[in-house]
């Protein structure tokens, strides 16, 4: 066997994550305290949680470059389009989709994979959003 050569870029993920500092509350205004308790537990009061966020892109790697979006672009529009509007915040009161959706774990990560949907250049697809709430709780999701 000799040299291998491929004329087609490898497709590659790539990862960056993010610390967000946020409040939130699940409660229904619709449910009484005690269902509200059963359903969310200690996120049935007013609380915060030092999230998570990770967002992975997925291309093919250009010849002249060897990346598929430089990391500070990434940090660029995840700034504005992210953690401008939910560090800090109170998400269910900050952030009209969460007035629609509660701030779940699942919600933010469906959430912020709209706002970032259109946001990289054309040759790097959002692929993924994972969200912790807690280091050993997170969810995903790829639109
Ligand atoms: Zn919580």
């Amino acid at each position: 066997m000799g040299e291998h050569m491929t004329t087609t870029a490898p497709h590659i993920t790539l990862t960056a994550s993010y610390d967000i500092c946020a409040a939130h509350q699940l409660n229904r205004p619709d449910w009484d305290s005690a269902k509200n308790r059963a359903a969310f537990g200690h996120c049935a009061d007013l609380h915060g949680h030092q999230y998570k966020l990770e967002v992975t892109l997925e291309g093919n790697i250009p010849a002249e470059t060897g990346m598929i979006i430089n990391g500070y672009e990434i940090d660029r529009i995840v700034r504005e389009k992210i953690m401008s509007r939910i560090d800090h915040k109170f998400l269910n009161k900050d952030i009209p989709f969460f007035q629609e959706n509660l701030p779940t774990a699942e919600w933010i990560s469906v959430w912020a994979f709209g706002e970032l949907k259109n946001a990289f250049p054309p040759n790097c697809r959002l692929k993924k959003i994972r969200l912790y709430e807690t280091p050993n709780l997170y969810a995903e999701y790829s639109g």
